[in-house]
């Protein structure tokens, strides 16, 4: 029974139902001794009493009938003395068998005796009085006076003595009874005060034995919620709590071997992963939050020129001596956008792109960068060839164009000689193809240096409205003369962009452009801006002539024309959006279209927002 904790609670109830049952017996046994003397005050002494006075009762009866017997009538005296006498003695044997040995009634065995030898001596005289003649009521009297009178007082006082002794004792039970009354009252309290501290204690004594485990419990329980997984609790009772404390252990070592199993696994995860960045070709650098390297493989040793064990821990500064890439690092992690950035540097004669990838951990906070530096030169090389032999081509094709177009001008205003009318058409289409051919070559020279990334980027925090406003204000006039209403709706409360202005203002200044073209008189143009994420949206729509669907994303593509219809012919390059897509691009955001063919055209664009508003 006692090996469980519910055994051991019924013992320590049991225990004090125990106690209770002891002060209640206690109290009982008091009651009943106290009870006791009220019994013998009430029974026994009211009984002697009730005898004694009944006594007394028929002893005068008695006397009254010796007084008629002398008086009045003989007979009836006798008769009356004898009914009476029998009443007596009744009364007599019951105060006789009613003696009690207490110490103030010693005397009353003594009175009884006293008064039946009186009351033989009262009923002898009585007799003796009988035989005197009958007519001599003097001497009657006189014997009566002499004799019986006295006899009668005494046995008067001896019953009013007896009555008194009676009252006596019962005074006397009756203190006894109040001093056993309040005895029993203190035993009591006394007993119930006794057992009340001993029940204190013994729930005391249990409670801190049953509770002590489960404190130890609650402890140990915190410190593994804390991670500390070396707990082995010792309760060694076979209970509950024992029982509790074995399953725990269990469970502990559960929780144990589980995490050592997920740390291997965790372990093998780190090593396969390591594996995979080292095989890596590509130089790669992982930094902490505070720009320590935590990880590079060989490809970045060799580049940096620096061996593992003295960069791991050490700030990238200290290895990759790059002051620009790391301001690059550093704007990225500050203005928190969570983009893959790609910066081109040179080392050496060798070309990388470098991809900057910051790591959000479970917070969203940015503990990690990636920087993965990818080997580019080759495709710079062919770049460089590509670009250079345009480069020469335009610029070869530029000088001529230009002897072209001043030769075909000086015909046309026939500073040469007179020309006729269908000579000077001839020379009219010479001079317009001319034109795009120079717009061709120009556009060509721009996207190489841009392609090539003699384009350098001057990113800041800077006011979209100030941009729009810059790009559309000249943009008017060509608009008015058109008959197309030109709407700029962007908001000077708008927050800023992590943008080049110039590059973005060649952006607006393209896409307006392009919708001035393909609108008419009466159409709009509207420039509007919102908030999307962490992104500035930037529309340029208009009501011209659309896009059919199929050649939505191809627009982009350089050289790219839409078939013209008879009302609108081809009017550009199709390098311009090509330029756009790659300008949008270096800074993160991206460029699409929505259009309906005589509804009109929405370009949007995206630019990351500045934290800060200027
Ligand atoms: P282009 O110099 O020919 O305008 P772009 O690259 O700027 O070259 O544009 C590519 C093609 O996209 C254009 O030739 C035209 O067909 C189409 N396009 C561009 N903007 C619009 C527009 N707002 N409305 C209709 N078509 C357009």
């Amino acid at each position: 029974m006692l090996k469980t904790l519910k055994g051991k609670i019924s013992v320590v109830y049991l225990l004090l139902v125990v106690l209770v049952l002891v002060v209640g017996i206690i109290s009982g046994i008091n009651m009943y001794y106290l009870s006791k003397t009220i019994d013998g005050l009430m029974i026994d002494n009211y009984k002697s009493i009730k005898a004694v006075n009944l006594m007394n009762e028929e002893i005068e009866n008695q006397n009254n009938a010796i007084l008629t017997f002398i008086y009045e009538d003989r007979q009836a005296g006798i008769k009356q003395f004898n009914q009476d006498s029998s009443v007596f003695y009744n009364w007599y044997n019951v105060e006789a068998n009613n003696i009690t040995e207490k110490i103030t009634e010693k005397n009353e065995g003594n009175y009884v005796d006293e008064i039946k030898n009186a009351y033989i001596d009262f009923t002898t005289s009585f007799s003796y009085l009988q035989g005197m003649p009958s007519g001599n009521k003097d001497a009657m009297l006189n014997y009566y006076n002499m004799k019986i009178k006295p006899n009668y007082d005494h046995i008067k006082e001896l019953l009013n003595s007896l009555a008194k002794l009676n009252e006596n004792a019962m005074f006397e039970k009756k203190t006894n009874a109040t001093l056993d009354a309040k005895n029993s009252m203190y035993t009591i309290l006394l007993v119930t005060l006794l057992t009340a501290i001993f029940g204190f204690i013994i729930s005391l004594i249990f409670t801190n034995r049953f509770l002590k485990p489960m404190e130890y419990l609650i402890k140990s329980i915190r410190e593994v919620k804390e991670g500390e997984l070396d707990q082995v609790i010792s309760i060694k009772t076979d209970d509950e709590l024992g029982k509790l404390a074995i399953e725990f252990n269990n469970m502990i070592k559960r929780l144990k071997q589980y995490e050592e199993s997920q740390l291997g696994k965790i372990i093998d995860e780190r090593n396969k992963t390591l594996s995979i960045v080292k095989s890596i070709n590509d130089p790669l650098l992982v930094l902490n939050s505070d720009y320590e390297i935590i990880l590079l493989n060989s490809a970045a040793e060799e580049l940096f020129e620096v061996e593992e064990k003295n960069a791991i821990d050490k700030h990238f500064l200290m290895s990759v001596k790059d002051e620009k890439l790391f301001e690059q690092i550093n704007a990225i992690v500050d203005s928190k956008f969570n983009i893959n950035k790609v910066e081109q540097i040179k080392y050496g004669d060798k070309y990388y792109d470098v991809t900057i990838t910051p790591i959000e951990n479970y917070k969203s906070e940015i503990s990690d960068i990636l920087l993965v530096f990818h080997n580019i030169t080759e495709f710079k090389e062919l770049e460089q060839a590509k670009d250079d032999f345009i480069s020469i081509i335009s610029h070869e094709f530029k000088t001529p164009l230009t002897s072209i177009m001043m030769g075909a001008s000086m015909i046309l205003e026939e500073k040469i000689g007179n020309i006729n009318e269908k000579q000077k058409s001839t020379l009219i289409a010479i001079e317009e193809e001319g034109e795009k051919l120079t717009e061709l070559v120009n556009e060509l020279i721009e996207l190489t240096k841009i392609e090539s990334g003699k384009e350098m980027y001057n990113f800041k925090c800077c006011s979209i409205f100030g941009i729009v406003q810059n790009t559309v204000k000249p943009l008017y006039n060509i608009a008015n003369e058109k008959g197309v209403n030109l709407i700029n709706t962007v908001d000077e409360d708008m927050p800023c962009v992590y943008a080049d202005p110039e590059k973005i203002t060649w952006v607006l200044n393209n896409l307006i452009t392009n919708a001035l073209k393909y609108t008419d008189a009466g159409d709009d143009i509207t420039i509007s801006a919102s908030i999307s994420d962490n992104f500035m949206q930037i529309s340029v729509k208009d009501t011209g002539v659309g896009i059919p669907k199929e050649y939505k994303d191809k627009i982009f593509d350089k050289f790219f024309h839409v078939n013209s219809n008879d009302e609108f012919e081809i009017k550009g390059t199709g390098l311009g959006l090509a330029v756009v897509k790659e300008i949008v691009e270096a800074h993160g955001g991206k460029v699409w279209c929505e259009s309906d063919i005589d509804v009109g055209s929405n370009f949007m664009f995206t630019l990351p927002i500045c934290d800060e508003r200027g």
